[in-house]
């Protein structure tokens, strides 16, 4: 059997700087979660489609804050032979 569940996918576009060249970089971070009967809130409940995009977007919008504070390391500075 096939189970096609609802998917909540999200993405967004985060500022930040590179903690090796300091430069200004732009990462896409995104993150989902699925509607389906093993996905329940803490009281243990289904969550619904409004719950799923508010938890997906409040955890972008945390690794957002994360991101912005400790930076990354641009994809430049992971390979420098590009
Ligand atoms: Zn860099």
């Amino acid at each position: 059997m096939i189970h096609n569940f609802q998917e909540v996918k999200l993405a967004l576009e985060v500022k930040t700087f590179c903690t090796v060249c300091l430069k200004k970089r732009v990462r896409t971070i995104k993150d989902f979660q699925t509607l389906n009967p093993y996905n329940k809130n803490k009281d243990g409940n289904i969550k619904t489609i409004n719950e799923i995009q508010t938890e997906v977007a409040n955890n972008l919008i945390q690794k957002e804050k994360d991101l912005i504070k400790s930076g990354i390391i641009c994809r430049k500075c992971e390979d420098p032979k590009v």
